[in-house]
């Protein structure tokens, strides 16, 4: 699951304004980004198989610490956490908030379990594994991921106020960028090898999170 992930971001920025679209950017992608880095240390494993569904060429061998629900739900507590104990001054609704932030994280696995083969294990190797497998079919993937997609975006925009404004220009600017790497995944040529793979999950999330936090910042001076 790639757009979806952010349709959620979007979403959730209009249940808790506080919010930066940055910060939600993160939380959705928590895991995947912890995978990255995991795939490095090689605490997790995926092998490149083109062919091996008709969507990714990934086959995820072992993943339990960020992909199983126990390992998810563990760290949508941490993300909350980390969100709730972060130095700020703006402390209204930061329990609400910190909640929110711990819904985004734990969301991931939900919608990756509508895509993934089964191999989403409740905690780790030997429990049960879910995933109803949408990458089998093309058409049924891209159907799920720009829905969800288009569903944020339309609450994301319809949901807006003075204090929390669409700027169009950098909306539409950053929905475009992701389109085009959504479909560059899908159409492109499989990555070279695991590390190439990390590093682009890692800067690339990294990025993506810097470019929505732009796009979502108030644009009247003194705004929060
Ligand atoms: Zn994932």
């Amino acid at each position: 699951m790639f757009l979806g992930h952010f349709g959620v971001a979007l979403a959730l920025k209009r249940a808790e304004p506080k919010l930066s679209l940055g910060t939600l950017f993160i939380s959705v992608q928590l895991v995947d980004l912890l995978w990255g880095a995991f795939l490095l240390i090689g605490w997790e494993r995926v092998r490149i198989d083109p062919g091996f569904t008709a969507v990714t060429p990934l086959q995820f061998i072992r993943y339990p610490i960020t992909h199983s629900l126990v390992g998810t739900l563990a760290w949508a507590l941490v993300g909350a956490a980390a969100y709730y104990s972060w130095p700020t001054r703006d402390t209204s609704r930061h329990w609400q908030a910190s909640m929110v932030v711990g819904a985004a994280v734990f969301s991931h696995f939900w919608l990756d379990a509508l895509v993934h083969l089964p191999d989403l294990t409740i905690a780790g190797e030997g429990t049960t594994a879910l995933g109803l497998g949408l990458w089998r079919s093309l058409g049924a993937t891209l159907a799920t991921e720009l829905l969800l997609f288009a569903a944020g975006i339309a609450i994301y925009v319809t949901w807006r106020s003075r204090r929390h404004p669409v700027r169009s220009g950098r909306l539409t600017g950053l929905v475009l960028f992701l389109l085009a790497l959504f479909l560059a995944s899908l159409f492109g040529p499989p990555p070279p090898d695991v590390t190439t793979i990390a590093v682009a999950d890692i800067i690339g999330l990294l990025l993506l999170a810097a470019f929505a936090a732009w796009v979502d910042r108030p644009s009247l001076p003194g705004d929060l």
